[in-house]
C-alpha cells in the first residue's frame, strides 16, 4: 500500500543504535529529526552517520532535520534539583540567583524581567505550573503561585499571549547550524521565529555554513509563538516549510485555540506552495504503552485529513519504550485516513492562473492523471519543485519524483504523496523517460497496461526547466 503522509521521527536515547534505526526506517520513518535541545555535537554526528547507514541498508533515502533549540527561556538549577510550588505562596524568578531553593530560582535569559509587568501570567513546564506576576524589582520577578506542583531544573517558561523579546537565534543556535551543515542535514528547523526576518537570517547563516559542503538546506519555521500567527504569511514566504509546533504554541495561545490554528496553518502552507509538519503529543501515550489512545488515533487521522505533509513523533521515538511500534501504528492510521480523503482538485483549480511554464506542466500532469485515472505520475526533476507543486493538491494518484541529485531526493522525502527515487542523468530525453518508467515498473508501482503520466524538462539537467508532458501505457510501443 502506498502511504502519502510522511512520518518524521525524532531520535534520541531510545533510538540511536543502527539496528533500531533500520527498523524505524523499515517501519516507515521518512525523515529523522535531530533535536539540538539535547545532546552534544558528537551525539548528533554519530546519529547522523547511523541514519545514513541504516537508510543505505533499507535501500531508500531518508531526510535528516536539525531542530535548533532557539531561545527557549528556562529556569536555572535548584540546590536539590527541584522544589514544590504551593498555590497561593510567593515565588521569585531572579536573573541574578545562582542556585535555586524553595523561595526563588535563577533564569537563563537575563532580560526576562524587562519584558514583564504586574498582571502577566507565566506558564512553566509546558503549562503545568502557572505563576501570576505581582511586581518586578530589578532582576527579580515576584509572583504568586496560581497552579502549583513540582518544578525541577531547567524547565521552560512561556508568557501567556507571547511577547517575550529574546532573539530567535542564540549563539548556541549559530554554532549548531555549523555543526548541522557539517553533518550534511537536509532541513533546518528554527525554533520560535517571530517574523520573516528571523527566517531570512537563519537561512543566510545556514547557506553560508553549508557552502563548503555544497548544501542549501530547506528551512522550516516552527510556529510556536503567539506573534508568529499574525506574521504567518511573511514567515511562509521566507521559509520552505513550517511546523505546527503544538507544544509551545498551546502554552502561548491556550490549548483550545490550537486545533483551528492547525487547520489554518496547513491550508495557508499548501496555498503558499510550502510543506507543513504537524507535531507534538501525537502518540504521546505510546511513550509507555504499546497501543495509542483513541484520541491520539483521531488526532493523527485528523491531521491527515487537514492535509498535513507529515506527522511528527517526539519523545515517542526519542525516549519511549516502543519507537518502532509507534511508527508502524502511525503509518497504519495515516494510510486508513487517506483512503477516505476526497480530492478537491477541480475546486482548487477554479480561477487559478499560472505564471510559470514548469508550474503549468505540473498542474496539467496532475489534472490529466486525476481525470484519466492514471496509475502514477512520474516526474523527472532536478530541484524537486515540480513534485512540490503537484503535491500541494491531493489526488489518489501517487507521484514518483526521479532525480539525479541526492539532495533533492532527500528534500522531497517530506512532501506528501511523493516517493523520491534516484535516476542517473541521461543526455537525451527519451532515454531518460524510458529509464524513469522502467524504474517505477521494476519497483512494482505500475504494471503492464497501466496509464502513466510523465513530465520532464528539455534540455535536461536544468532546475525549473520542466516543459513537457507525456502520457504512456506501460508495455505499449513507446
Ligand atoms: P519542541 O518543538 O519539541 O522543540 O519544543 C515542538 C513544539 O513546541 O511543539
Ligand atoms: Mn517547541
Amino acid at each position: 500500500m502506498h502511504r502519502a503522509t510522511k512520518i518524521v521521527a525524532t531520535i534520541g536515547p531510545a533510538s540511536s543504535t543502527p539496528e533500531i534505526l533500520l527498523q524505524m526506517i523499515r517501519a516507515g520513518a521518512d525523515v529523522v529529526r535531530l533535536n539540538f535541545s539535547h545532546g552534544t555535537a558528537d551525539d548528533h554526528r554519530q546519529r547522523a552517520e547511523f541514519v545514513r547507514e541504516a537508510a543505505r541498508q533499507a535501500g531508500r533515502e531518508v531526510g535528516i532535520m536539525a531542530d535548533l533549540q532557539g531561545p527557549k527561556i528556562r529556569v536555572g538549577k535548584f540546590e536539590n534539583g527541584k522544589t514544590t510550588l504551593v498555590p497561593g505562596n510567593p515565588f521569585v524568578l531572579d536573573a541574578e540567583c545562582e542556585l535555586g531553593n524553595d523561595d526563588r530560582v535563577g533564569l537563563d535569559y537575563k532580560d526576562l524581567p524587562r519584558d514583564l509587568k504586574p498582571g502577566d501570567v507565566l506558564l512553566l513546564n509546558d503549562g503545568l505550573i502557572v505563576l501570576d506576576v505581582v511586581r518586578v524589582l530589578g532582576s527579580e520577578i515576584h509572583t504568586t503561585v496560581k497552579v502549583g506542583g513540582e518544578l525541577s531544573n531547567n524547565k521552560g517558561i512561556n508568557r501567556q499571549g507571547g511577547g517575550l523579546t529574546a532573539p530567535a537565534l542564540t549563539a548556541k543556535d549559530m554554532e549548531d547550524i555549523r555543526t548541522a551543515m557539517s553533518l550534511g542535514v537536509d532541513y533546518v528547523a528554527v525554533s520560535f521565529p517571530k517574523n520573516a526576518t528571523d527566517m531570512e537570517m537563519a537561512r543566510q547563516l545556514a547557506n553560508i555554513a553549508g557552502a563548503p559542503y555544497g548544501i542549501k538546506p530547506k528551512m522550516i519555521a516552527k510556529i510556536e509563538r503567539a506573534e508568529a500567527i499574525p506574521a504567518l504569511q511573511g514567515i511562509l514566504d521566507a521559509s520552505d516549510g513550517i511546523m505546527v509546533a503544538r507544544g509551545d504554541l498551546a502554552v502561548e495561545v491556550g490549548n483550545a485555540a490550537v486545533p483551528a490554528l492547525q487547520k489554518r496553518m496547513i491550508r495557508m502552507a499548501r496555498e503558499s506552495n510550502k510543506f507543513v509538519i504537524t507535531a507534538t503529543q501525537m502518540m504521546e501515550s505510546m511513550i509507555y504503552a504499546p497501543v495509542p489512545t483513541r484520541a491520539e488515533v483521531s488526532d493523527v487521522a485528523n491531521a491527515v485529513l487537514d492535509g498535513t505533509d507529515a506527522v511528527m513523533l517526539s519523545a515517542e521515538s526519542a525516549a519511549g519504550k516502543y519507537p518502532v511500534q509507534t511508527i508502524e501504528t502511525m503509518a497504519a492510521i495515516c494510510l486508513e485516513a487517506e483512503k477516505s480523503e476526497q480530492s478537491e482538485l477541480d475546486k482548487d483549480f477554479l480561477d487559478r492562473t499560472f505564471t510559470r511554464i514548469d508550474q503549468s506542466i505540473a498542474m496539467g500532469a496532475l489534472f490529466t492523471a486525476y481525470h484519466l485515472g492514471a496509475k502514477a505520475i512520474v516526474a523527472l526533476t532536478e530541484s524537486g519543485s515540480t513534485a512540490l507543486w503537484m503535491s500541494r493538491h491531493w489526488t489518489h494518484v501517487p507521484i514518483f519524483a526521479l532525480t539525479p541529485r541526492v539532495g533533492s531526493e532527500r528534500a522531497m522525502a517530506i512532501y506528501r504523496n511523493v516517493t523520491s527515487l534516484h535516476l542517473d542523468t541521461s543526455t537525451d530525453r527519451d532515454t531518460a523517460l524510458q529509464q524513469a518508467l522502467e524504474t517505477v515498473v521494476s519497483k512494482g508501482y505500475a504494471s503492464h497496461g497501466d496509464m502513466v503520466v510523465l513530465t520532464v524538462g528539455e534540455p535536461m539537467g536544468q532546475a525549473g526547466g520542466t516543459n513537457t508532458l507525456k502520457i504512456v501505457r506501460v508495455g505499449e510501443p513507446y
